[in-house]
């Protein structure tokens, strides 16, 4: 459109700004904050991106966070091969079955032919579980609890997204294994409940935890929890991060036995859970705006940036010095600061700039905030300024940072929640799913309702499928019909199409 015509040269005279608006033309807007904010470039291998250091910064704070509390369930890093034969990758029959059409295989090296190919992880049960065997022996050796981080490759043919959908991805995994059922059941609710911190208290992203309907539980396992988040401009849910229990499905093809306390032979119980850098993206999604990014305050790299602003014969010396110091103050007390004294920008650039970046805060200092010490400072998320005195930056800062915290997460899920839509019946159903809504409804929980949900609602922008059944279930009163087959409903469920 011409309207697109005039931002994009008003983009190129300035090189700055977003030729696209979030809610005129989403993905485009989304492919253009990720790259303009530098977060993201672009490589020449599709579905292959390369993550810049203010990703890095926030992948390592959530990383932080879920390590030293996985630790504390006395959980041990540890690092297995990028590479698995194809010999183990097929003992799980369900699970292959599942990951074949994404599976990288190397086929060479050099100019010779492998004799047999290998395949890239796409997970790494069956790259682990040959050992767990090997290692459990008694029930003395449990409960194994392993986790790894490091990347997988899911060769994903429909539309790679950067974060959200690539075929290179670094993520954490977990593996657990258990003597009983009950203790591999408690443990999927914990880590769940760890997913949902890095979502709301980290990304101020609101989640549902949920448990996956059978078609879209994980390939050979026994039952999937899940976070899901819900992007409102696209109507689409997003499955944030997985918790699954495998019960004894992988125990029975990798021989995972133990002799247990009364010396029987008995089976491990089995957990695998992974959370991956799609939560940037969804955090991209939910908090960016026309301007660019906006980062909460928690995982910001830079949570403060320090501009001067200098005018006409003002003392620049000074208005540097009081940069420097102002950094130093906030960096001495744990707050990420940094400033941008480049001399071939005028403040007004810098300002559009560090947006785009979606840095939570920005101090301006001038001639007029030394002579009365005092600072300026504007919000990211909402543009306001405040004068502080020098005398209380640090804590006034750290006032505003939380406060901002709050309120992405707030509106987010003010957002989120006015996109739910309870629905009864088929006709409220599709109205709903055309309205871009998150659907509640009560569901009959039938494998073949599903898929014939999907039959019938697809079509250009993809079916509906279910997102996940709430752990939280309101209320069902006896008498409940499902709202695509007309049985006896079993539980309320979640539904939207989706990423
Ligand atoms: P899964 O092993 O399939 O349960 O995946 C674990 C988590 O990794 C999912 O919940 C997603 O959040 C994430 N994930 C799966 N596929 C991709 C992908 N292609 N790109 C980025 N993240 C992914």
């Amino acid at each position: 459109s011409s309207k697109n015509a005039r931002r994009k040269e008003v983009k190129k005279e300035t090189g700055l700004g977003l030729t696209f608006k979030k809610d005129e033309s989403f993905g485009e807007w989304y492919s253009e904050v990720v790259v303009n904010s530098e977060m993201i470039e672009y490589y020449d291998i599709s579905g292959c991106y390369i993550l810049r250091p203010s990703t890095m910064a926030i992948w390592e704070t959530l990383q932080a966070f879920f390590d030293a509390e996985i630790k504390k369930m006395n959980v041990k890093n540890a690092y297995f091969p990028l590479f698995v034969t194809e010999n183990v990758l097929q003992k799980e029959k369900d699970h292959i079955e599942g990951f074949a059409p994404e599976v990288a295989w190397v086929t060479k090296s050099g100019q010779s032919d492998l004799e047999v190919p290998i395949a890239i992880r796409p997970t790494s049960e069956t790259v682990m579980y040959p050992y767990f065997s090997k290692w459990i022996r008694g029930h003395r050796d449990l409960p194994l609890k392993l986790n790894q981080w490091c990347n997988v490759v899911r060769w994903e043919f429909s539309h790679p997204t950067p974060f959200i959908r690539s075929r290179e991805f670094l993520w954490q995994e977990g593996h657990t294994a258990f003597a009983t059922k009950e203790e591999a059941d408690k443990e999927v609710l914990e880590i769940l409940e760890l997913y949902r911190r890095i979502y709301e208290e980290y990304l101020a992203v609101p989640v549902i935890q949920g448990r996956k309907s059978e078609l879209e539980k994980f390939a050979g396992g026994l039952y999937t929890t899940s976070v899901e988040a819900f992007i409102p401009i696209t109507g689409r849910g997003i499955q944030g991060a997985t918790s699954h229990c495998l019960g004894q499905n992988f125990a029975k093809m990798f021989e995972i036995d133990f002799e247990n306390e009364k010396g029987e032979k008995a089976k491990v119980w089995q957990n695998s859970w992974g959370c991956s850098t799609r939560t940037i993206g969804v955090m991209v999604m939910v908090h960016g705006d026309d301007k660019g990014l906006v980062l909460p305050p928690k995982v910001a790299g830079v949570q403060v940036i320090v501009i001067p602003v200098p005018y006409k014969d003002a003392n620049m010396q000074a208005i540097f010095a009081a940069c420097t110091s102002t950094v130093q103050t906030l960096l001495a007390e744990g707050i990420r600061a940094e400033h941008d004294l480049r001399e071939n920008y005028s403040p007004g650039w810098k300002y559009s700039n560090w947006e785009m970046k979606g840095v939570p805060l920005r101090i301006e200092i001038g001639p007029k905030d030394i002579a009365s010490k005092q600072v300026r400072v504007v919000r990211r998320d909402n543009g306001a300024k405040t004068d502080i005195p020098l005398a209380n930056l640090v804590e006034v800062v750290n006032g505003i940072l939380s406060n901002i915290q709050a309120s992405l997460f707030n509106a987010a899920k003010e957002k989120r929640d006015a996109c739910i839509k309870v629905v009864h019946t088929w006709e409220e159903f599709i109205a709903a799913l055309n309205n871009k809504k998150l659907i509640l409804a009560p569901w009959c929980d039938e494998e073949e309702v599903e898929k014939d949900v999907k039959t019938r609602t697809k079509g250009e922008l993809g079916a509906a499928k279910t997102l996940c059944s709430p752990l939280d279930q309101p209320v069902l009163p006896e008498g409940t019909l499902c709202f695509a087959s007309g049985k006896p409903a079993k539980k309320w469920t979640y539904w939207g199409r989706s990423y």
